[in-house]
């Protein structure tokens, strides 16, 4: 039995972009008050905030000035040229202070590996992916995931797996890594076609000495069960044992999935479960269980605590149960005013993708995997 570490701290519900903004703090209360109901929730590890040193050691300091003297209202006139007073991130108080809480949380979990604490970390938040060295972007102000690869980096570890299975292409972590022979991205999405940031072919391989050390695999829209893991399963072992990485991160959006509102692919709860049973095994197998999890995107507030609660469930190698519990089930269908699934696991598969999507998918898999092989 692998050990694990569940890390979350309350303070990462002060990243808020307001009541209308689709990147909900509900997506951590309803998550966190249903792993509480399930038992799940037992001896979380609080984060630390991270500091302003941490923030630098990825980004710019030009921008994070941008995004401190937001965070007192105070507007510098360029900051739109740093991602910042867009839809899809409005300025609000006390963001650069809620932002160090979502990056805490993330490098906290990685700390707790690189000290040899623990082997599986998870952390119930985090996933800003899109945030780049000089720019916010796509709902993330800071790249919590990228400073915490940048921690595993100066802890001694010489390659590390980064695989991102959020339907959006996971763009700012590959652009700060891309010239880094130690990091390797894979990021599953939905095609850059159709679906913001509009990045993430297969012709994107790393450069520099980075080259080869970057796999991208676009899906069409509809793509299901089947054909994501049939794309998973073709790629991603192959990729990640030729690497030979020590460690592995990996971001859990759950936006892939046929009901979320921001993005168009097919998957079910089912097909989570699936992914992260195989996630869980590859980490036995390639990096010796040492895994960092994070979340992501996912914007349907039931689709996002049934999916991020099976992972959790996961994580702790507790089995999953048939029905939510009922005292959260009618506490959030009140809060919410909507109605909520009863059952942990949706009951009817989504459509599948037809043959022709599907040989779509596998012809830009084999052309991506074909340009990374031809430099490794
Ligand atoms: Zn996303």
């Amino acid at each position: 039995m692998v050990d694990y570490t569940i890390v979350y701290g309350r303070e990462c519900q002060s990243y808020d972009f307001g009541p209308h903004h689709p990147f909900t703090p509900l997506r951590g209360a309803m998550l966190t008050d249903l792993l509480r109901e399930l038992d799940a929730f037992d001896s979380v590890v609080e984060p630390e905030q991270a500091t302003r040193d941490e923030i630098i050691s990825i980004h710019a300091e030009a921008f994070v000035r941008r995004v401190e003297a937001a965070s007192t209202g105070q507007v510098y006139p360029d900051s739109l040229q740093y991602g910042l007073g867009t839809s899809d991130v409005p300025v609000f108080r006390g963001m650069h202070d809620a932002t160090r809480w979502v990056v805490g949380g993330t490098l906290s979990a990685a700390r707790l590996i690189s000290s040899g604490q623990t082997h599986r970390a998870l952390h119930l938040a985090g996933g800003l992916h899109h945030a780049h060295r000089n720019f916010a972007s796509g709902f993330c102000v800071y790249n919590d995931v990228a400073v915490a690869i940048g921690h595993l980096l100066q802890a001694g570890y010489e390659r590390i797996a980064y695989l991102d299975i959020d339907a959006h292409h996971g763009d700012g972590v590959q652009a700060l890594f891309y010239e880094d022979p130690c990091v390797l991205t894979i990021s599953l999405h939905e095609s850059g076609q159709y679906l913001f940031p509009g990045t993430g072919f297969p012709d994107e391989v790393g450069a520099g000495l980075g080259l080869g050390t970057a796999l991208n695999l676009p899906l069409m829209p509809s793509t299901g069960h089947k054909s994501y893991l049939q794309i998973f399963d073709a790629c991603v072992p192959t990729v990640l044992k030729h690497f030979a990485p020590q460690v592995m991160v990996v971001e859990c959006g759950a936006d892939a999935h046929s009901r979320d509102p921001l993005a168009h692919l097919q998957l079910t709860s089912h097909t989570f479960a699936e992914l992260f049973l195989r996630i869980l095994e590859l980490a036995d197998d390639c990096v010796d269980g040492s895994i960092l999890m994070h979340l992501g995107g996912g914007y349907d507030l039931d689709v996002t605590s049934r999916v991020w609660a099976i992972l959790a469930l996961m994580v702790q190698g507790m089995s999953l149960p048939e029905q939510v519990p009922r005292a959260w089930h009618s506490r959030w269908e009140r809060r919410l005013r909507r109605s909520l699934q009863a059952r942990l696991h949706e009951v009817i598969s989504s459509p599948e993708a037809t043959a022709r999507l599907h040989d779509k998918n596998h012809r830009m898999a084999m052309q991506a995997l074909e340009n990374l092989f031809a430099y490794r």
